[in-house]
């Protein structure tokens, strides 16, 4: 077994968090970039910088848990994989490549609440990504309804890591290209109605919960579990963006919960690429349109733009599945529905097209 003395300042993790953000506390309290921890730890290259949250090879969590004393299996706990077992490698926002020698060497690729971390700042609490802020599907605080914004939003360019405040000493997040916190007040304001933000970022809460293994909220399906309902999510994923294929444009172009003006902004047609590689704003209509569809007819009050008129809720989108080039994809249609739960299987084949 290598032989690594231990780090002066050794963290735990926090329950929820991810690697990268444990090992930028770690790095930012021993005065040392992420690269130089992996490099102590796992004993790799200055070039070679292993993937962090998902899949972490063995030998970095051995040397980690050697520097830190703590247990091999406490960290191992922390991979992505085992903090959502349900989830499959599609759920998980593309892995950007850390650049180890780049000057924000310890910034953190991956989006984040600004209202979490003020709140963290302003209370005096250790500021931490959370692991459901690596999924896709995740596009909105549920606390705070602010959109997930992987860069910082004074300067537009920069990534934020943790770095101990000058004042007081504690660990406090700030962007590493203008070094400025951040700033939740320059978002838009958080909608305190029932709105489409609140819907996408129930649906994303749902959906982390399950990938947890966990029943998800009855509102969507009723009480079914975990398996199931990520499983009509993946079919109603498919249903908008690839099964329906209307000249090349999926379902979502055409009823996407959104005005016209909103998708002139985000650009239509909908780029035909897996789900967790569009954009935040197209993973975000995506989002709208499943959990509306799920919801149906049972949404009364809601301040959003809807894709149909309020009385044809219940119908959306079913009705406007229409008969594509692609015979099999139409039988894989109706297929899928006859394996959802009843309630949504009898509303779906209600208003599906006769495909005879
Ligand atoms: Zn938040
Ligand atoms: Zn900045």
């Amino acid at each position: 077994m290598r032989q690594l003395r231990r780090l002066p300042l050794t963290p735990r993790p926090i329950n929820g968090e991810i690697l990268s953000s444990w090992m930028a506390r770690v790095s930012a309290v021993n005065g040392i970039s992420i690269p130089e921890l992996i490099e102590y730890a796992g004993g790799a290259g200055n070039s070679d910088f292993p993937p962090v949250d998902r899949d972490v090879p063995r030998p970095l969590i051995a040397g980690l848990a050697l520097a830190c004393s703590i247990p091999d299996y406490k960290l191992a706990e922390i991979d992505l994989r085992v903090q959502f077992p349900n989830a499959q490698a599609s759920f998980f926002l593309p892995v950007e490549k850390m650049a180890p020698n780049c000057y924000n060497h310890s910034a953190i690729p991956i989006p984040y609440c600004h209202a979490c971390f003020s709140e963290h700042e302003r209370k005096g609490t250790t500021p931490f990504w959370k692991a459901e802020w690596t999924m896709a599907h995740v596009t909105r605080c549920p606390k705070h309804l602010f959109g997930l914004w992987a860069y910082c939003h004074h300067c537009l360019c920069g990534r934020l890591s943790v770095v101990a405040h000058t004042k007081h000493g504690g660990l406090v997040a700030r962007c590493t290209s203008c070094y400025r916190a951040p700033a939740a007040h320059l978002l838009e304001s958080a909608e305190k109605t029932f709105s489409r933000n609140q819907l996408v970022a129930s649906m994303g809460q749902s959906l982390t919960l399950a990938c947890r293994g966990l029943d998800p909220d009855p509102i969507w399906l009723g009480r079914i579990n975990a398996a199931t309902f990520l499983s009509v999510l993946d079919d109603m994923m498919w249903i908008f963006l690839d099964a329906n294929l209307d000249r090349g444009f999926p379902l979502i172009s055409r009823c996407a919960p959104a005005t016209y003006y909103e998708l002139a902004g985000i650009g239509l047609p909908f780029p035909s690429c897996p789900f967790n590689l569009l954009t935040f704003h197209h993973r975000e209509m995506v989002i709208a349109a499943i959990a509306i569809a799920l919801v149906g007819g049972r949404i009364t009050v809601l301040k959003t733009c809807f894709p149909v008129p309020a009385s044809e809720l219940d119908a959306y989108p079913f009705s406007s599945i229409r008969r594509s080039s692609n015979q099999d994809s139409h039988s894989e249609i109706v297929d899928r529905i006859g394996r959802w739960p009843a309630p949504l299987k009898e509303r779906a084949l209600r208003y599906l097209p006769a495909f005879a």
